[in-house]
Formats: structure tokens, sequence, C-alpha cells
């Protein structure tokens, strides 16, 4: 069987779960649900990134122990998305000792390889980003993502990784189109073309940060909190019962905001400790609100259990993938998710199935054999989630209600051949329609086959209700 390993970012504990999560978590999500469908073996990892500056600061905010407060946090990551039915295999939090000798461990090697010296630094950092800033990064020479006292200036003593090193063969495996790891083609190219305008050697390490993993040749430092979250994806495959052979991943998903860590920093990383590289890394766009960015000071942040609420666990896949910032931001708003809901889900799908389910009422139904459609495993395989789903409506869905309003069976003898046929396309379409849904709704999914399978049942419940 093949292995499939995907994994999320893991999420910094000292935010709340939010729509950006979500969106990241419920691809993956996806993906994770549709290589399982076709039988393959898969490892899905998501988690909490828990040391740092950051975190520490706001634990003695709250008068609570670093690792009290971390302990409090993690389990509402964790419950956020067994809430929302996300199919992950394993949690990985950065505090767990299994974690922290595998990051001990890449380290020495990272060491060994003779790739890290000791040096002063100084400059911009962002304790809300926990980095130091470079020029590109600057806006009027504070971080653009955060508020402007969080940009500070900072000296001293770090243990610096020779990131230079391994800048021309990362230039020359992304240029490669067999080696290319970074998608969609609009990051690489961004990558590349910072790439070829100068790097410089990073700090891996943080004095006076007591909240981390100790650097193996130096107890005075911490490993610079970046460094640590991005051994997780590694780190898991090695403490996981039975998951060494999942390395390298399949599959990083990732937010725009971190690409340079997950396609530069992580690769330079692993050539120095010697570990096989990822295969893919997809970095999608942001979600706007409204027309603007979504910010606690605007208080438009969106939860994901405010979409349970409203949509429903399903309903509320189904919009955020729906909205999936594949390549570009993407606009939502609570108006006009209940708008998307109402249209596809209560009319289009819903009503179609219920309205079936009764006319065919009895009607015998024949089991065939249904496999992906290949434009939607292209789809998916290239996360263009919002046009994969969208098929399903173009090509089953739409078409099906098309064809009931068109030929109005209901107006002929339950008997009437004609009525049997179109009823009957009606159903196979539906039953199309609900294989390719089973990777996002697995519940109504399961609804619907149970429904039509081997004689037509009536659906006793509404799918998806409509929404004020
Ligand atoms: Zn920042």
């Amino acid at each position: 069987m093949k292995n499939f390993f995907i994994t999320t970012p893991i999420y910094y504990i000292n935010d709340i779960p939010h729509i950006g999560h979500t969106c990241t978590t419920v691809a993956a999500d996806v993906v994770a649900r549709f290589h399982r469908a076709k039988g393959e073996n898969v490892f899905f990892l998501t988690g909490t990134d828990e040391h740092g500056q950051k975190v520490a600061e706001t634990a003695l905010k709250e008068g609570l122990e670093v690792k009290v407060y971390c302990d409090k946090i993690s389990p509402r990551f964790e419950a956020a998305w067994k809430n929302l039915d996300i199919s992950f295999d394993f949690f990985i939090r950065t505090t767990d000792e299994r974690h922290k000798k595998v990051v001990g461990e890449i380290l020495q090697k990272i060491y060994n390889n003779n790739d890290v010296y000791k040096a002063k630094y100084e400059g911009l950092y962002c304790v809300g980003c926990e980095k130091f800033l470079t020029e590109t990064d600057l806006v009027d020479n504070k971080c653009p993502l955060h508020p402007p006292e969080k940009t500070v200036f900072k000296s001293e003593e770090n243990w610096f990784f020779k990131l230079t090193k391994y800048i021309p063969e990362i230039i020359k495996l992304i240029e490669n189109n067999e080696s290319n790891y970074i998608f969609p083609e609009g990051k690489r190219s961004e990558i590349l073309t910072k790439l070829k305008s100068g790097v410089k050697d990073v700090s891996i390490s943080r004095e006076n940060v007591e909240w981390g993993i100790s650097t193996p040749w130096d107890a005075k430092q911490t490993v610079y909190v970046w460094i640590d979250a991005l051994i997780n994806y590694f780190s898991a495959t090695q403490f996981v019962d039975g998951k060494k052979d999942f390395w390298p991943a399949d599959l990083h998903l990732l937010g725009k905001e971190i690409l340079w860590f997950h396609t530069v920093i992580w690769q330079a990383m692993l050539l120095s400790a010697k570990i096989e590289l990822p295969k893919k890394t997809y970095t999608h766009s942001f979600y706007m609100i409204d027309g603007q960015k979504m910010s606690k000071s605007l208080g438009n942040v969106i939860s994901p259990q405010q979409l349970i609420d409203l949509f429903g666990v399903e309903g509320t896949k189904y919009l955020i993938v729906r909205s999936f910032p594949s390549k570009n931001d993407s606009d939502v708003g609570i108006n006009r998710f209940k708008e998307k809901y109402n249209a596809d889900l209560a009319n289009n799908l819903g009503n179609l199935v219920s309205r079936v389910a009764k006319l065919a009422e009895g009607q015998k139904t024949i089991d065939e054999e249904i496999t992906f459609d290949i434009e939607f495993e292209n789809l998916i395989n290239n996360l263009d989630l919002d046009e994969a789903f969208g098929l399903i409506f173009n090509k089953w869905i739409d078409t099906s209600n098309l064809k009931l309003n068109q030929t109005t069976p209901w107006k002929l003898e339950k008997e009437n051949p004609e009525r049997i046929a179109v009823l009957d396309e009606c159903i196979k379409n539906i039953r199309k329609a609900a294989f390719h849904l089973q990777i996002l709704c697995p519940k109504v999914a399961k609804k619907i086959e149970n429904c039509f399978k081997n004689e037509v049942k009536p659906l006793n419940e509404s799918l998806f209700p409509r929404i004020k």
C-alpha cells in the first residue's frame, strides 16, 4: 500500500483557532480523506508550536507557569479540529519530550557538519512573528503583520546556520521541474527571486529566551522557536509508532506568511543533516473579511466554532473549500457564507436529493462502481479546491436539477418508463456527487448513499436545513 504523509503547520498557541488556521486544516483533511479513499496509507499530522518568548510572556501575563499555560491552550486547538471532524492521525506538541530529543539530534548533526558558527546579531525583531525582520519584511521600519510596538531592536550573540552554503543547491532544485517542491507556481517564482537577490545566514538560537529547547552544545542558548517547530514534521515520524517509513513528507500545507521558512530554511537544514527533502509544499493565500484584513483590533476574526454554530460541521467545511484562497487572497464574510450555503447546499443539493428520493421512492437502483473523476482528481492534487467541488455541482447536481425541471417527471404516472428513466439518471448523478463529496462531507455522503442503495427510500431529514 502506498504511503501518504500530509502536514498542516503546527499552530502557535499564543493565538486562538480562527478561520485562517481552519482553512489550512480543512484543506489538509480533504486531501487526507482523498488519499485514504484511494486506498493509500495516510499519516495526517497537525499540532501546536509551544516554545518562544511570546508564549512565555503571555503565560506570565496570565500568572501561569509556561507549561501550565501550554497545557491549557493546546487542547483548544485539538478540540477545535475534533469538533470539525478533522481526520488527523496525530496531534504533536513541541513541548513533548520525544520531539525535543529529535530536535537535539538534528541540531547536533548540523553542528557536526560544520554548518554552525557564533556571531553577533543586531537588527529589528518582531516579537509577534518571533523573527528578525529583513528589509523586505519591513513597512515603515515596522512589521506590517503586528502592532508597531512588537518591532524591537535586538542585539545578541547567537549561533548561526550557514544557510548561504545551501542556496545554490536549493536554486538548482527548484529550477528543475522534476525536483521542484514549491507550489503553486507564483510562490516558486517569488522564492526564486528572493534567493537570487541575496540571502544571509540565519541565527538558530536565542540568548535570554529560556522557554525552549537547549542548544545541544551550548546550554546557555535555546533553539530558535522556528527551527524547533519545523523539525516537528520529521520528529513525529521518528517517535510515533510505525511512522518512520512516512518520511519524506508528501505534502506540507502552509499559509503564505511562513513560505520562506518552509521552502528555504527547512530544506537547507535537512540538506545539512543529510535527511531527504519533503516532496511538495503548497502555500495558500489569506482570507480577507468583508474586504478588510482579519485582525483582533478590527474585531472581525471568525472562529471555526462560530461557523459550525451557523452552518454545521459539513456546511462549514464546504464553505471553507469553496472560498479556499488557493492562489490569491479570498474575500469572505458571514452574509456571503449564508447566501452560498443556502444556494448550493440547502437549495441545489439538499432539494435535489429530497425531491428525487420522494419521486423515486421504492424504485430499484443498481450499484455501479464509481471511481474518482479524473478532472476532479487533478484539481484536488493541485489544491484547486474551490474548482474541484464546483465541478461536482456542474457535472452532476445542476445538470440533474435542470433535467428535472425540463422533463417534469412528477406529471407522469409512477410506472411510466420515461419518468423512471429520468429519475434513474438523476439517481446516478446524485450517487456520483455523493461519492466525491465523501472526502469533504462524509456524513452527508453516507446519508445520500443509504437513501439510494438497492431501493430508493425517503429522506426523513433535511441534509442542509435552510438558514435565515
Ligand atoms: Zn510580525
